[in-house]
């Protein structure tokens, strides 16, 4: 028999999303999530995958995983620290660290997981985080985790910053204290100020963070953020999500050897989950050799991500103030913003509304991932529809 207080709670929770329409119906692909992908047997082109280079479905990559399946079997058989380290998850963190510029490298099973292993493996509750307000929700569940006192600062606020890290380090209280911050925002497209911030971090002597998932593979010749800034050997925690522009699965923090080793003994994910199946592992090793050898796949994606915004631009979009790929349509009211996205699914694009609480009250926005593997034609049949659309309801 279940439970009745849970069927109770259940029952009420759901019904209460469901009246104010905040229940998130998910959609299924009956295709890859390439450039244009199939729902229920409609074709749509794809603005809403994080498949940045289109490695995703890229040939080179379903070799490398198939092989390593043959050789290894689907799964990895165990956590790390028991007997679940193959050669290629070895082979993928010495890559990972030389693609990233430092001395070593641990892979997780998601960027997710990453950001619960790696900040409560050093940081606790003697301990002080200073995290943007905008950070990723993987980021403040790791914050949380780890106990530390969490102070977040008004986002990219380098004032804020500075006088909070001023007092935290000034108050005697905390035994460490970290600044944490994404490398892009993935809601606005803007990069961290990261001169600035690694520079109150060497004035106050904090530990720096940068959760690079939507910079790795985009910025820096792929590289990431920290390498577009020259940072390399001044950010302490480098993590990145193998799930976006590498086009697989998993995270990784890139980091000194000392910190990499202490990660290995006391990071949790990594001593008590399976670790990264050997097909993803080879995948990735893939990803990180295009990437290491060509630019070819970050060229195409500036130059479509460019084309897109001038494109939304010329026909009188909002399109805020994004310095990388991502492409926010803002709009503003949610109602209208979640009308505009399904009449452009109607149309034949896919991309996705995104309202409060994700983003502030008032500023809802449709947002567009680009990708290497859009075709001019594809884009433009985008800009069409999203002028066709936009007149429709007023919005252009
Ligand atoms: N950090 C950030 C900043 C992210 O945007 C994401 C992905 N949404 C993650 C971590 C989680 O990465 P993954 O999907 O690999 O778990």
């Amino acid at each position: 028999m279940s439970s009745h207080v849970l069927e109770n709670f259940l029952k009420e929770n759901l019904e209460d999303l469901k009246g104010k329409g905040l229940y998130n119906e998910i959609d299924t692909l009956e295709s890859a999530n390439g450039p244009v992908i199939k729902i229920n047997g409609k074709e749509l082109i794809n603005l809403s995958s994080n498949n940045y280079l289109g490695l995703a479905t890229d040939k080179r990559l379903i070799e490398a995983c198939n092989e390593a399946t043959k050789t290894y079997g689907v799964g990895a058989g165990a956590v790390r620290t028991i007997n679940g380290t193959l050669k290629v998850h070895i082979e993928l963190e010495e890559k990972l660290a030389k693609f990233k510029h430092t001395e070593a490298a641990i892979a997780y099973q998601s960027g997710f997981n990453c950001n619960m292993a790696a900040i409560s493996a050093v940081m606790d509750k003697n301990d002080a985080i200073l995290s943007d307000e905008l950070n990723h929700a993987s980021i403040i569940d790791g914050c949380r985790l780890s106990k530390a006192k969490i102070i977040r600062f008004n986002h990219s606020d380098m004032d804020d910053l500075r006088a909070k890290a001023k007092e935290a380090t000034e108050s005697g209280l905390y035994n460490k204290v970290m600044v944490i911050t994404d490398g892009v925002f993935s809601m606005d497209g803007d990069i961290a100020k990261l001169p600035e911030i690694v520079k109150i971090a060497e004035e106050f002597d904090l530990i720096t963070y940068v959760d690079d998932a939507h910079g790795s593979g985009v910025l820096g010749k792929g590289a990431g953020t920290v390498k577009h800034f020259g940072l390399s050997d001044k950010v302490d925690f480098q993590i990145g999500t193998l799930s976006k522009a590498i086009g697989v699965v998993g995270g990784y923090v890139a980091g000194k050897q000392d910190l990499i080793d202490w990660l290995k003994v006391r990071s949790r994910p990594f001593l008590f989950s399976t670790s990264l199946t050997p097909g993803a592992a080879a995948a990735c090793i893939e990803a990180i050799d295009i990437l290491s050898n060509s630019t070819e796949l970050q060229e195409k994606l500036w130059e479509n991500a460019d084309y897109l915004k001038q494109g939304l631009k010329d026909i009188g979009f909002d399109i805020g103030n994004s310095e990388t790929p991502i492409t926010p349509v803002i709009i503003g009211d949610e109602v209208k913003t979640q009308k505009f996205s399904k009449r452009l699914n109607e149309e034949g694009v896919y991309a996705k509304s995104i309202v409060f609480p994700t983003v502030p009250r008032g500023t809802g926005r449709v947002r567009n991932m680009p990708t290497a593997a859009h075709t001019k034609e594809m884009l433009d049949q985008a800009i069409s529809t999203y002028k066709k659309v936009g007149k429709e309801l007023g919005i252009i």
